[in-house]
């Protein structure tokens, strides 16, 4: 008998279909012992409709509005799941946030929890019923509604185990587990066992988009046993994110392939080479609030310098605009975007311990005549810029290459 926490995702409890073959979990779990705290996100669909009606009102809906309204797909599905539930003969009991009292900072639409009181829960526990808990919001010191992000059920979820002490944290989604790439792009992609947590760190922030990537980070500060499973199998042990690298098993030493479409080069050439000239280019980006990701500087030559850096594609023309507005300031020859560029990056802890990883990535994207426009590596990751039109082609070949398409 254990404590878990299971949280579903929209497509989980899309239709009142899904939710009832919800409910036939969860009281499959409750007949096999369990105590049961169940996380659930909007139907799916739900939290999008929700922002494009807000933004009928305005264009830049207010924050806090927009979190009384957004936060309402989840209040609708913790309801139907505890009537599905009563419906089986099984005691039941919804929460939103603020019942809990799952206590949020005021940042609007992207807060963040800063405690959870575990009282109502736990007398519920404690009477034998099982708790639905509303994911991705909560309530801040003055009772205003907030909501966590997108995805932020995930963290919910994760955050609501590390208060319960929770024996295990189980994410129900429409994948069965994380995969070495993404089975659309790559059919021999495999379904992970394990995989350790900064792989998975990194994954997430690099595009794939199993688990919100600050579920993860909240995971690994509170030692929470984190496990992503399907909700459409009737079982299955999904993939286990764990602390430490399975030194029992032969693993290859990349262990997965994310890619992002969502990124656009900038280049800006003939900069003087000199003290502060990084910080004069990215200082007003940032201050625009753009995000940064890769940033490479060539070594000068006669006294100037090329720089180059990714944003996301999105945010290209508004780049472009604040260089432009300081290119004579620093003194730049050329600013120059391109949105045609995908990243693609090799993970694997397994990088640690093995040489050769980077120059087996170039060589297999040169066989195939692939141009790097831009690399960047950390101690279990190599990335690359590469022109859009070869994504698919350079995952397959790497995740070949790397031995990933072989069945362990
Ligand atoms: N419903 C929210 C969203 O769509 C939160 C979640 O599903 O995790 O982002
Ligand atoms: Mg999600």
């Amino acid at each position: 008998m254990a404590l878990i926490v299971q949280k579903y995702g929209g497509t989980s409890v899309g239709t009142p279909e899904r939710i009832k073959n919800v409910a036939k979990r969860v009281a499959r779990f409750k007949a096999q012992g369990h105590d049961l705290v169940i996380v659930l996100s909007a139907m799916s669909g739900e939290t999008n409709r929700l922002i494009a009606l807000a933004k009928e009102m305005q264009v830049n809906p207010d924050p806090r509005e927009l979190d009384v309204i957004i936060s309402t797909g989840e209040q609708v599905t913790i309801g139907l799941l505890a009537m599905a539930l009563k419906d089986a003969g099984i005691d039941a009991r919804s929460y939103t946030g603020g019942q809990v009292k799952i206590l949020t900072d005021s940042a609007f639409t992207k807060a963040r929890i800063q405690s959870i009181d575990d009282e109502n829960m736990r007398a519920d526990l404690n009477a034998g019923r099982v708790v639905i808990v509303a994911g991705f919001q909560g309530v801040d010191a003055e009772g205003n509604i907030t909501t966590l992000g997108r995805g932020g059920s995930d963290t919910t979820g994760v955050a609501l185990a590390a208060a319960l002490h929770a024996d295990e944290c189980q994410i129900y989604t429409d994948v069965d587990g994380v995969y070495t790439t993404d089975p659309r792009v790559v059919p021999e992609a495999r379904k992970l066992k394990t995989i350790t947590f900064e792989e998975m760190l990194e994954m997430a922030s690099l595009g794939s988009k199993v688990l919100q990537i600050r579920s993860v980070e909240f995971a690994g500060k509170y030692n929470v046993k984190l496990r992503v499973l399907s909700s459409f199998q009737e079982d299955g042990e999904g993939t286990l994110i764990t602390f430490e690298e399975d030194s029992n098993m032969e693993k290859p030493v990349v262990s997965g392939i994310a890619f992002n479409r969502d990124e656009a080069r900038i280049n800006v050439t003939g900069v003087p080479d000199k003290p502060g000239i990084a910080y004069q280019i990215l200082g007003p980006v940032a201050d625009a609030n753009i995000d940064v990701d890769m940033i490479i500087q060539n070594v000068g030559q006669e006294g100037t310098t090329d720089f180059s850096f990714t944003v996301p594609k999105n945010d290209l023309p508004r780049t472009i605009k604040v260089l432009e507005s300081v290119q004579d300031h620093i003194a730049a020859r050329s600013i120059s975007g391109d949105d045609k560029i995908c990243k693609i990056s090799i993970v694997g802890v397994g990088m640690r311990s093995h040489v050769g990883v980077a120059s087996t990535m170039f060589r297999t994207l040169a066989e195939e005549g692939i141009n790097i426009q831009m690399i960047s590596t950390s101690e279990i990751k190599i990335s690359v810029i590469v022109d859009e039109k070869y994504l698919e082609l350079a995952v397959r070949v790497l995740h070949k290459a790397f031995g990933l398409d072989q069945v362990l």
